[in-house]
């Protein structure tokens, strides 16, 4: 019985009941006409013999819930959205109802690109049954996407949800995945369209290859799609919001599961990849999970000790103790004001002193000044210095 036989025959017809008949009005009219047809009741008429064999093969498929569904799903692929033998005659060119094949991209569900897994879970449930050689098209995982971001030094410290345009390989658009210009492509003589070749069998496990013909599409272009060249894949962009997790630095790479490109035949979604660039901010650095930030002090803070107001990252200022004698370059830690690190705890700020010196003094600042000069006369800061020039 070859495919198209098996999609032609219209079993509830052979039976006489409506499409949306009961089990109990199957098995009934199957009993009723198979007493009727019954070799037994015919012997020697050809006829009835032939109609029996009908009878029988239609109850078979339609008095069996789960090979009922598979016929009627196969139906419903290739039946009446307009089964016909196609200009290459001979059988085996289908004209589908392409937004039932490939619409359902992302959908997740059984039906999501539906043709290799219909096809296969069809025929290789009702042809192939008990055998070892039963095919069936896997589904296909998406691809990985890489893509790259660029942040601000906040928006890397503190998480964001940012735009992100990408291109991946999907269903080319202009012959809806089919890679046939006209959109009507052959159902691959090879592999009878489930895309797979068996290689052989062992301990129960059928092994199978993507189909050479079709390279595992399980259709075949009769006029290749300009678009994508016959593959009926094509590049498309799409732009989706990413969530950034708080903490990233430049250059990470993070990996978001499931957002790459869509999946086929109901297979899972690839991995989006990105590639994280965060900028520069005018007051803040970054080591790692800490942040750095450099504070101006006055000679006196410095040397009598004091409270320094220093500023955080999205929150208020924290207050610093400078011990007296706080030499220029020195750095203390404000504990948890630095970057988010991955288990929500933060790092810490690091506080470098800077002594800045005045550009001119004026007035009672400089009356100040000079006294101090005076009073540190005989203290000569260069004194060791001089010393340890000497020795070596
Ligand atoms: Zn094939
Ligand atoms: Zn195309």
């Amino acid at each position: 019985m070859s495919t198209k036989d098996f999609i032609e025959k219209d079993y509830y017809k052979v039976l006489g009941v409506p499409k949306d008949a009961t089990e109990a009005e199957i098995k009934k009219a199957y009993r009723k006409l198979a007493r009727e047809f019954h070799p037994d009741a015919n012997k020697g008429n050809a006829k009835a013999e032939e109609r029996f064999k009908e009878i029988s093969e239609a109850n078979d498929v339609l008095g069996d819930p789960k090979k009922r569904k598979e016929y009627d799903d196969a139906r419903a692929l290739f039946g009446s959205g307009g089964f016909r033998p196609g200009p290459g005659a001979g059988g085996g060119s289908f004209n589908f109802d392409l937004g039932d094949l490939f619409g359902g991209q992302g959908a997740g569900g059984q039906q999501a690109g539906g043709f290799g897994g219909g096809l296969g879970d069809v025929f290789g449930g009702l042809f192939n049954r008990g055998g070892a050689g039963t095919t069936r098209t896997q589904p296909r995982r998406g691809q990985d996407i890489e893509s790259e971001v660029t942040l601000s030094f906040t928006e890397a410290i503190e998480g964001a949800t940012v735009p992100l345009r990408m291109s991946s390989q999907a269903p080319c658009k202009a012959c809806s995945g089919t890679g046939d210009k006209n959109g009507t492509p052959r159902v691959c003589p090879t592999c009878v369209g489930t895309g797979q070749v068996a290689r052989g069998s062992g301990g129960g496990f059928s092994l199978t290859d993507p189909c050479p013909d079709c390279k595992g599409r399980g259709l075949i272009a009769e006029e290749p799609c300009e678009i994508c060249k016959g593959s009926g894949r094509a590049k498309s962009s799409r732009t989706m919001q990413v969530r950034i997790p708080a903490g990233v630095s430049d250059g990470q790479r993070i990996r978001l599961r499931g957002k790459g490109a869509p999946g086929e035949r109901g297979g899972p979604a690839g991995d989006l990849y990105v590639v994280v660039h965060v900028g520069a901010h005018p007051v803040f650095g970054r080591k790692g999970d800490n942040l750095t930030v450099t504070v101006p002090v006055t000679y006196p803070e410095a040397a009598l000790g004091g409270e320094v107001r220093v500023p955080t990252l999205g929150g208020p200022p924290v207050t610093l103790k400078l011990p007296p004698g706080t030499p220029n370059g020195r750095t203390m830690r404000a504990r948890g004001k630095g970057a988010v690190r991955k288990d929500g705890t933060r790092g810490d700020l690091l506080v470098t002193v800077e002594v800045s010196v005045p550009k001119d003094v004026s007035g009672k600042a400089r009356d100040a000044l000079e006294a101090y000069r005076e009073a540190t006369a005989d203290d000569d800061p260069r004194a060791e210095l001089f010393q340890a020039a000497k020795g070596a």
